[in-house]
Parts: C-alpha cells; sequence; structure tokens
C-alpha cells in the first residue's frame, strides 16, 4: 500500500465550497468503489485555496486515469469544470506496515479472502499471496464496479469479527464463516464460479476452520483434500474440483 496527497483546486465563481467538497467526495468515492483508493483511508483538509486529500492506493500507479471506469469519468469531469487547474498528486511512499500489491505477470489463479481486520482488497493472488488490484479484474455482470465483490467481503468482515469480538454473536459468526452450506459460503462461492469464468482462471473460496479441523473429504465433492504440505503457512486442504481451500487451526 501506498500513501498519497492530492490537491484539488476549486474555481469559487463556478461552486461553493461545499458543492465543490460533494463533487469531490462523489469522485472519491468512484474510485474506492472502483479499486483505486482504500475505502475509509481517507480524509480531506481545505486549506484557503485548495482541498488536500490525504489517501492509501494499492499501487504506485493505482490513481492514474487508464484504470477509470464509467463513474470515475464521470465525476472526474464534473469536478473538472468547477476546478481551476488540474489536481495535483503526490506518492509520499509505502504505507509502512501494510501489504503490497501482486506484481505477478499472469497469476495462474485467485483466492477470494479478507479478515475482519484486512486492510487490503477481497482477491488474493494464488501464487505470491499479495492481494489484486481491483481495477485489474473483470467486473461481473450487472455490476458498474465491483459492488457483489465488495458487499462479500463487507459481510465475511462482519461475521468475522462477530466471532472474533466472542460474545453474543460468536456462534453466528463462525457458522456463516466456517461451515460449507451458509448462506455467506453459497454466495462466495457462487461469486467465485462466476469470477472463474470472466478471467478463464480457478477462483478459490476459503473455508475458515478455527475450531475443528476439517475431514479429510472435501465437504462439498467428497474427495481427499488433504495437502502434503501447507500453501501460504495457511491452507492445509485444497480441493482443485471444487475450488475450494481451507485451514488447520494447530
Ligand atoms: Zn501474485
Ligand atoms: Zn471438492
Amino acid at each position: 500500500m501506498y500513501s498519497f496527497q492530492c490537491d484539488f483546486f476549486p474555481d469559487f465563481n463556478k461552486a461553493n465550497l461545499m458543492s465543490y467538497y460533494d463533487t469531490l467526495t462523489n469522485f472519491l468515492t468512484a474510485l474506492s468503489r472502483n479499486g483505486q483508493i482504500v475505502n475509509n483511508h481517507w480524509n480531506i483538509v481545505f486549506n484557503e485555496a485548495f482541498f488536500r486529500l490525504y489517501c492509501t492506493a494499492i499501487d504506485r500507479d493505482s490513481l492514474e486515469p487508464k484504470y477509470f471506469n464509467k463513474c470515475c469519468h464521470q465525476y472526474f469531469s464534473r469536478l473538472s469544470k468547477i476546478s481551476k487547474k488540474r489536481p495535483e498528486y503526490r506518492l509520499n511512499g509505502e504505507a509502512f506496515g501494510l501489504t503490497c500489491a501482486c506484481s505477478c505477470a499472469d497469476p495462474s489463479h485467485y483466492i477470494l479472502f479478507t479478515t475482519h481486520v484486512a486492510e487490503f482488497p477481497p482477491v488474493t493472488c494464488g501464487d505470491c499471496h499479495r492481494p489484486v488490484p481491483m481495477y485489474k479484474l473483470p467486473k461481473l455482470d450487472g455490476d458498474e464496479d465491483y459492488f457483489s465483490l465488495f458487499q462479500w467481503e463487507a459481510e465475511y468482515q462482519a461475521f468475522d469479527s462477530l466471532f472474533m469480538l466472542g460474545d453474543v454473536g460468536a456462534r453466528l459468526g463462525y457458522r456463516q464463516t466456517a461451515e460449507a452450506d451458509s448462506r455467506l459460503t453459497l454466495k462466495g462461492i457462487n461469486l467465485c464460479q462466476q469470477m472463474t469464468e470472466k478471467t478463464g482462471k480457478p477462483f478459490y473460496y476459503f473455508l475458515r476452520k478455527y475450531y475443528t479441523p476439517p475431514k479429510s473429504d472435501c465437504p462439498l465433492c467428497g474427495g481427499n483434500w488433504v495437502l502434503d504440505h501447507k500453501i501460504h503457512g495457511l491452507y492445509a486442504y485444497k480441493c482443485d474440483r471444487c475450488h475450494l481451500l481451507s485451514e488447520k487451526s494447530s
């Protein structure tokens, strides 16, 4: 992850302070839904003549217009019409302690993966196990951006948080993230199947098993899915037929 600051220059002959701010935040929301900046990782300071944005993005070139979708272009165009000049971007440096993006030229497979504290997007490269910038992936049918994947991510994080808090919602959170037939799992597997079709690469789904180790047969097809060695220090079970992964807690 990288830290950026970006200055935006309002033309107060064409917009007042709040209408400019609203257009700017609409543009930033579009960037975040397109995976170009990290959601909830930005704030804006007004310095008399310009707005200064502080934000985090997954890669050095994440903010470049070549990755804009239709919505980003629309809001950027609206913003440009009420600005004195083009925004100025500055890369502050690598965000300490936050993971870097996958730079594999051609990942062989992907994993839909997140946790309750994840700062990274929900698709991980199966080869280097680093997060993949969403804007480099195809969109699902019916999605203008990556809404369906980000919605699954938000729901997973909510259930994972309930489990980690360990009180009133712990059982519900565990069941949704660990059981092969939970609504969250079925939704995630369905998204993986759609993404497999879109990318032509296998998309695996990760099934948590914090308490009870999975049985030696895959919960979907019944085939043996025990691995000889853990992959990426986490996955001890893998079914290539069902594109399913799981862990061993000890
Ligand atoms: Zn990679
Ligand atoms: Zn299977």
